[in-house]
């Protein structure tokens, strides 16, 4: 009706929708001077190497310390980032500040960075981390980028080279999440990915002891390591999980079973002590 009324493509008025919309809009805004005022902060989730219980490395993920809304988790504002062009910035300040602080920590750990699909097709994002990697003194194989199965989808020969123009800064890739999009099999023959990470849905499978579902984990680990590729198990809330997965020869995990993702002095001390939740599940030897 709105449409024969001349209002283009706009549906009748709907207040719910429009709310929405307001506060993506107002959100945008908030975002563009978040960035501005420093209110994002980076949180730091272990990557810990399931035989040894060492921690490997760390995740970045991004919080905003919002004014009034307290501390936004990432889905919350990845997206409209994502559908404003604002994740361009925006990653360029994630990559930095956890090359950053990996330099500052001072010692061989991996740092993974989650890059979206936008920041990975808007502009030169190789160009943008050879800069990061120079400006911050990062080693490039201390380095983990992640994307999703999404990013190899479209535009497959485009995105073929700007993957091959990542590896050839000698920065590793991952595969995020995998299992949950399509074509996962055919795009791990063709892109030269380093790690695969093993999507929570499918650890979480792994509680209940099921044949099936242990089955399936083997299998997309055995899969990983044919390909050349570590794999990471994500999500590991209960030692049933963790057990079953180094049983199964998976090379690494992260999850709150492990450690949360904790602010950058709380990582840092966690580097110090070790694990004490791995400790506790590890029979000594
Ligand atoms: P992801 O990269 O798959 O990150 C894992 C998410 O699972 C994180 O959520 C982490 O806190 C959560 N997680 C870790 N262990 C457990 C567990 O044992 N149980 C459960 N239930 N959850 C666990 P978070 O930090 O909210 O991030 C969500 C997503 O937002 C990330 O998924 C990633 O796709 C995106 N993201 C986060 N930081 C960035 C960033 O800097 N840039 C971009 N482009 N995306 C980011
Ligand atoms: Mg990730
Ligand atoms: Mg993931
Ligand atoms: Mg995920």
């Amino acid at each position: 009706k709105a449409k024969e009324a001349g209002g283009g493509v706009y549906a009748a008025y709907d207040p719910a929708m429009h709310n929405a919309l307001m506060q993506r809009l107002g959100m945008a805004d908030d975002l563009r001077l978040a960035l501005e005022r420093d209110e994002l902060v980076l949180h730091y989730q272990p990557t810990v190497d399931l035989a040894s219980g060492e921690i490997i490395g760390f995740e970045a993920l991004v919080r905003w310390q919002h004014p009034t809304r307290g501390m936004v988790p990432p889905l919350e504002f990845i997206g409209i980032a994502e559908s404003t062009g604002l994740i361009v910035p925006l990653g360029r300040w994630v990559l930095t500040e956890a090359c950053r602080q990996a330099v500052e920590w001072g010692r061989p750990l991996k740092m993974a960075v989650n890059v979206s699909v936008r920041q990975f097709e808007a502009g030169d994002l190789a160009a943008t981390v050879a800069a990061v990697l120079a400006e911050t003194g990062m080693p490039a194989d201390q380095l983990c980028l992640e994307m999703t199965e999404s990013v190899l989808l479209t535009d497959t020969d485009e995105n073929l080279s700007r993957i091959v123009a990542l590896k050839a800064l000698g920065v590793m890739l991952a595969m995020d999440d995998f299992g949950t999009g399509y074509s996962s099999l055919a795009y791990l023959r063709r892109f030269p990915m380093d790690v695969l990470k093993i999507d929570r849905s499918f650890v979480d499978r792994l509680t209940t002891g099921d044949a099936g579902d242990e089955t399936l984990v083997t299998t997309i680990v055995r899969l990983g390591h044919r390909f050349g590729m570590r794999t990471v198990a994500e999500g590991i809330e209960d030692e049933t999980q963790l057990t079953a997965l180094r049983a199964m020869g998976c090379d690494y995990a992260q999850g709150y079973f492990l450690s949360r993702p904790l602010p950058s002095a709380a990582a840092g001390a966690l580097l110090e002590t070790g694990l004490p939740t791995y400790a506790a599940a590890t029979p000594t030897r």
